[in-house]
């Protein structure tokens, strides 16, 4: 078999799986290790042809997998790898370039920068920004609190009690104190606390578990007094504001110092791309820049190796600059309010059923709700037991809460359906 014979067996996989992943179980229900035990404990000898790796792909893997593409895997943040980012993911490993520095592929650097800058202006962010693509909203608060860290040392860092725990995770690894800052009723995080010893603080615009928005303003106005850096985590919920309806959770944005967004999380680029942008891209290099002999920097270009913690760097950009041109500002923007729409109406369902109560307001795509007796866990487990749906729970000051999040591409309304419906059945 031929390069092409098997390029034309994958492109078929490929094109057959997207068109029946919505008649799959959407979760997997394996225990672990079962997926192991079917598995040789050693690689082959001698090498195998590619049918055989798509037949234990089927066989064995796809049974063992939970279908993130599916149109109901409502839990988490929903995502999407759309047909324009697994044309270009293939591309990508066939080029196979290495981002790291502009002088080893000047192309893929300079499209990263345009890009972004693309998705900078159809989120209404300010020009002028630098910026780059990491791997994960991890990354990218990493790179940001670092830079923070230059400017202010050894301080503290200051975030909702709602806030990912990717902040924490990153000030942990920075050697800062994390302080979580309590939610008021709206769940947003307090503007009260003293910014005396603090580093950052980072702003959640879509906190993981509800979608709040934390008020940037009143923080953005108290950190630029305090000479204190300001990040937004809007990995989720920045992408609303490629509608001008929902840009409203982006005001105070332009006076922070930095903000991620993923485009792998709402914005229908597969795993992994975090558009990360700052208006101190020099003390990004302060954090990041490392000088290897055998690297040398060209004069006027950008390195973008200095601006995160990884050399080696993926051509990200591609999926990325394919997917803007393939959904276009107007395609984008019809997913996302479909995406809204349907969260309102499932909100209206559950407002509208006396055994239920919506839990905390919808935002943007997300709906957290309860059934007023049952236990909420249990609902979610044989829910996402019947194959049908995969929802999950979070917790609300203590006390286990569904949540509903709409994000995948392929999602429709008779998906949402399905799931009330599933989920009522399983709440009797
Ligand atoms: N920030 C928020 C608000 C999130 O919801 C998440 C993940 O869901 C993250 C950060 C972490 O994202 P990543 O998996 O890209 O590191």
């Amino acid at each position: 078999m031929s390069f092409r014979d098997d390029l034309a067996a994958a492109s078929e996989w490929a094109a057959t799986y997207l068109e029946t992943v919505g008649e799959r179980p959407v979760a997997s229900v394996l225990a672990p290790g079962e997926v192991a035990a079917r598995l040789p404990a050693a690689a082959p000898e001698r090498g195998e042809p590619f049918s055989a790796m798509l037949a234990d792909l089927d066989e064995i893997i796809v049974p063992g997998l939970t279908h993130w593409n599916h149109p109901r895997f409502l839990a988490y943040f929903a995502n999407t790898g759309s047909e324009p980012g697994i044309l270009a993911e293939l591309l990508v490993a066939t080029l196979n370039v290495n981002a790291m520095s502009w002088g080893t592929s000047p192309a893929a650097t300079e499209l990263e920068q345009v890009t972004l800058d693309w998705l900078a202006q159809l989120l209404g962010l300010p020009s002028g920004l630098h910026g780059h693509i990491e791997d994960t909203a991890s990354t990218s608060t990493l790179a940001a609190l670092a830079a923070a860290r230059e400017l202010r040392p050894g301080g503290a860092v200051y975030a909702s009690e709602h806030a990912h725990f990717s902040v924490e995770k990153a000030a942990r690894i920075l050697g800062l104190e994390f302080r979580a800052v309590p939610v008021d009723d709206d769940l947003r995080m307090r503007t009260d606390f003293s910014l005396d010893d603090a580093t950052a603080v980072v702003a959640t615009v879509g906190t993981t578990s509800f979608a709040a928005v934390d008020p940037v303003e009143v923080l953005a106005e108290r950190c630029e007094a305090a000479g204190v850096w300001l990040h937004v985590d809007a990995a989720y919920a920045g992408a609303a504001a490629v509608c001008p309806e929902f840009r409203a959770c982006l005001a105070g944005v332009e006076r922070a110092d930095s903000i991620v967004v993923n485009p792998h999380k709402w914005l229908f680029t597969p795993m992994d791309c975090s558009a990360l942008w700052t208006r101190r891209p020099d003390m990004l290099r302060a954090a990041f820049a490392a000088h290897g002999d055998y690297l040398a920097a060209t004069d006027g270009a950008i390195d973008l190796r200095d601006h995160g913690p990884a050399l080696g760097r993926r051509f990200r950009a591609l999926k990325l600059w394919f997917v803007l041109r393939w959904y276009g500002r107007e395609g984008l923007q019809a997913l996302i309010r479909e995406h809204i729409r349907l969260a309102a109406l499932f909100e209206e369902w559950v407002a509208a059923d006396p055994d239920w109560e919506v839990s905390a307001p919808r935002q943007f795509s997300l709906v957290a709700f309860r059934h007023r007796r049952a236990d909420n866990d249990e609902i979610a487990r044989r829910a996402t037991a019947t194959g049908s749906v995969f929802v999950a729970t979070t917790k609300l000051r203590g006390e286990s809460v569904l949540r509903l999040a709409i994000g995948n591409g392929q999602t429709q309304q008779a998906d949402v359906e399905r799931a009330w419906n599933v989920l009522r059945e399983c709440a009797q």
